[in-house]
């Protein structure tokens, strides 16, 4: 079995793995960390969510760091802020017994001096979302002409959110030779032209979808009319009292109204969609990062990427239009080696659906029944 002090990583990097109580490499670890460490080459990493990619990103950029220059060195592109600071977070983790070495994070909707302002005083990792990165190269407050690797994380959402011309804005920044590693749960065509435009013959590396993240996850559905899903969501929470789930809906609206439900109903909820203010946003992930909120209500695209330990239960409230964006949902639960129920509130024409998921993720899902008082009682 590969552990990680075969793989070539610094004594400063396994003191902090230790550290962090990881036991073994997850499988995209063991493939990418060795070449991305002795390889000047591109790369190409498919891995469903929960796999661990910021660690196989991660470690081998930070190795490569130069401290003795005051350059910026590695630049990692990520879709939200909510992921630029937990991506920031994680490097400032694995870096923890490098002294000096500065990660800072660069989002919309904070101020923009602040941010100048950190930059100014080092970064040898810059954590960015395009948006903003592109509006402080071209005020000329971040300078990146000197990178060696650019990360594109989670590029398959990067490129549903429209990111792509920003991307493409920032690489011009870039050296040529500089290298570029694309890290994406998915490979739609956008990706592929993604790595066909900015990449160089880069190495490709996929993951076999039965990772150790899905396998620890189950899956159910429940049959209901219509009219029933959401007495059908307060009866699966009441079964479950000490459930700390992600509800997934499929429209910002849909997503306000349940959270609003289910609050004026007595649980512990909180929504999470685009509409809220960046504040909002923020105040709403610590509270259920902090466990003072059992229910985070939330869009697809609010919760992308999020990485909550302890999730026991995502609920599908509604299916997402994409069934793909299927395993994003369920793989919020059954982390880091524990086990999850995805549960789905289906009606009788989105059976098919479900026939669909299963082949995407190998796994069948079980039918349950919608508990009835008297089970919630006893
Ligand atoms: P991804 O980007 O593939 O969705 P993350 O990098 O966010 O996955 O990692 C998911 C979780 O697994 C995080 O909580 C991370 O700390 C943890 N993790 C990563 N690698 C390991 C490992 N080798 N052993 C144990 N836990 C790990
Ligand atoms: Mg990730």
């Amino acid at each position: 079995m590969t552990n990680f002090e075969n793989l070539g990583l610094s004594q400063d990097l396994l003191k902090a793995i230790q550290q962090m109580g990881f036991e073994s490499p997850s499988e995209v670890q063991q493939q990418a960390i060795p070449v991305l460490l002795q390889e000047e080459t591109d790369l190409v990493a498919l891995a469903q969510t929960g796999t661990g990619k910021t660690a196989a990103f991660g470690f081998p950029l930070i190795q490569q760091i130069d401290l003795g220059k005051k350059k910026t060195q590695g630049l990692i592109l990520s879709p939200t802020r909510e992921l630029c600071l937990q991506i920031t977070n994680e490097i400032e983790k694995y870096s923890q017994f490098i002294g000096g070495m500065k990660t800072v994070a660069i989002y919309g909707g904070a101020s923009i001096s602040d941010q100048e302002r950190q930059i100014n005083r080092g970064a040898h990792i810059i954590v960015a979302t395009p948006g903003r990165m592109k509006d402080m190269i071209s005020r000329r407050m971040i300078d990146i002409t000197e990178i060696d690797v650019c990360v594109l994380d989670e590029a398959d959402e990067m490129l549903n959110m429209g990111f792509y011309e920003d991307i493409q804005d920032i690489l011009k920044n870039t050296p040529k030779d500089r290298k570029t590693w694309l890290f994406s749960a998915t490979m739609p065509k956008e990706v592929a032209q993604i790595a066909k435009d900015f990449m160089k013959t880069p190495q490709e590396i996929t993951v076999g979808r039965k990772n150790v993240s899905t396998k620890n996850v189950s899956h159910e559905y429940f049959l209901v009319g219509g009219r029933d899903r959401y007495p059908a969501l307060k009866r699966l929470v009441d079964v479950n009292p000490d459930i700390y789930a992600a509800v997934f809906c499929r429209t910002k609206r849909d997503t306000q109204k349940v959270a609003e439900k289910l609050i004026e109903d007595g649980y512990s909820a909180a929504a999470l969609h685009g509409d809220l203010s960046q504040q909002q946003r923020d105040l709403v992930m610590k509270s259920f990062r902090n466990k003072q909120v059992q229910m985070l209500v939330a869009t697809d695209v609010a919760a992308r990427g999020i990485d909550v330990d302890d999730i026991t239960h995502v609920i599908n409230y509604q299916l997402p239009d994409e069934i793909e964006t299927y395993t994003h949902r369920s793989g919020r639960t059954g982390r880091a080696g524990k086990t999850g129920k995805s549960l789905v509130i289906v009606t009788k024409g989105e059976l098919r659906k479900i026939k669909q998921i299963e082949k995407i993720i190998g796994q069948k899902f079980v039918e349950d029944e919608i508990p009835t008082g008297d089970e919630i009682c006893k």
